[in-house]
């Protein structure tokens, strides 16, 4: 265990006067409108199942920054403060008597989910993230042991049932991998069930967090890759990423070309655009899967699915099983996220370069900048 993590338990419980948690430094949002800043939150102590990691490395998902600043309050309101971070590598510090999979030492990771009720059909098959009772997630869920509201990875360390926790093999780069968690598993998981392969052509719609990681495991898979942008300043990158073509999607007679030719798209997308164009673009029985999360509704025309029978579906994230898949697909293949490594105190520039689209292609927090 680090000097730095026992020092703050020790030191958290006897100022917190609260039984079975310590104080863990991290970053808050106290508001919807204040950005993220210093704080102090209370963790519990390890139970028999929990393992403690020390928080090394947590990327900077757009869902942060969609929670910290209320957008989805219609569908899931933010509590605050709130502490975000769902993208999260650490080394393991300790560990309840009842851990099997970790040991002191090691390095671990969590992702968007910290529990499920385990016993649903969807638990049973190893689809916590559709949870019948909704999954706990990391960060603004209900915290079912302290109470309260759950609290993610802009922090120095988290406390999870090791049944929600990830194993991170030596090979990969701990910073790089931590986008994994999110971005890694919400366009790997897709991909797999809806069988993306060779001879089949894969467009894939935003180059950001999300969008890179379907290039580079469309590529992987065999597929032909496109990428629909709207910033001409990513091409060079996008093909080295893994794209074959890549589309600016505001022009429309390049779009034209591409009508009725593919067999699956993945809309990575965070705000609002324009879908329909991209049904257009679907062979007959194409699927086109949303797995980006603007705000606002969006508006499909009934015409553009029925003539072609296609199909417009979404997805989230991915199970506990298949994010363990993932993470060793990735450990295998060589295959990890291209990062930005910034300090805590540059969070919320980091922010607004990603309503511009301005990223390359994931923010990752090293932790070490909040001790
Ligand atoms: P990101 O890094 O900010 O990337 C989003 C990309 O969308 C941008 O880089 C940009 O790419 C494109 N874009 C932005 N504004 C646009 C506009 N007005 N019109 C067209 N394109 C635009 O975001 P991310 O972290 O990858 O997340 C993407 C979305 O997925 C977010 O809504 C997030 O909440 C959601 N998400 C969903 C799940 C899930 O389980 N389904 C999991 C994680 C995240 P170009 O510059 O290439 O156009
Ligand atoms: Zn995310």
């Amino acid at each position: 265990m680090s000097e730095i993590t026992s020092t703050a338990t020790l030191d958290a419980e006897s100022r917190s006067g609260l039984r079975g948690t310590y104080q863990a430094k991290a970053y808050a949002a106290q508001s919807e409108i204040s950005g993220l800043a210093r704080t102090s939150i209370h963790r519990r102590n390890p139970q028999p199942q929990d393992i403690q990691l020390e928080i090394l490395y947590c990327g900077v998902c757009h869902s942060d920054l969609h929670q910290v600043r209320n957008e989805w309050k219609s569908v899931v309101p933010t509590v605050y403060p709130c502490v975000p971070g769902h993208e999260i590598v650490g080394r393991v510090v300790k560990t309840g008597s009842a851990v099997k999979k970790f040991k002191e030492g090691d390095l671990g990771a969590v992702g968007c989910m910290v529990g499920s009720c385990g016993v649903c059909a969807n638990c049973r098959e190893g689809l916590e993230q559709y949870c019948e009772k909704f999954p706990i997630l990391t960060y603004n869920g209900e915290d079912t042991v302290l109470g309260g509201v759950t609290y993610g990875g802009y922090s120095e360390s988290i406390v999870v049932d090791e049944a929600f926790a990830l194993r991170v093999s030596d090979r990969l780069d701990p910073a790089a991998t931590a986008p994994l968690l999110c971005a890694g598993i919400t366009t790997y998981s897709p991909l797999r069930h809806w069988n993306v392969r060779k001879r089949q052509k894969l467009g894939v719609v935003g180059l950001g967090g999300l969008g890179h990681m379907a290039l580079k495991f469309g590529n992987a898979f065999g597929a032909h890759v496109v990428l629909f942008t709207t910033s001409p300043s990513k091409t060079a990158d996008a093909l080295r990423l893994g794209a074959h073509e890549v589309v600016l999607s505001k022009n429309e007679a390049e779009m034209q070309k591409h009508v009725g030719s593919f067999d699956f798209i993945l809309d990575a997308v965070s705000a609002d655009h324009d879908v329909s164009a991209y049904l257009n673009l679907l062979k007959r029985d194409g699927t086109l899967t949303l797995v980006g999360l603007p705000s606002n509704p969006i508006p499909v025309p009934a015409f553009g699915l029925i003539m072609g029978r296609k199909q417009l579906s979404g997805s989230a994230i991915g199970g506990i099983l298949e994010t363990q898949e993932m993470l060793d697909f990735c450990a295998d293949n060589g295959i990890t996220c291209d990062i930005e490594l910034i300090r805590i105190q540059q969070i919320n520039e980091a922010y607004n370069r990603l309503v511009r689209g301005d990223v390359r292609y994931r923010f990752v927090i090293d932790m070490v900048s909040l001790k």
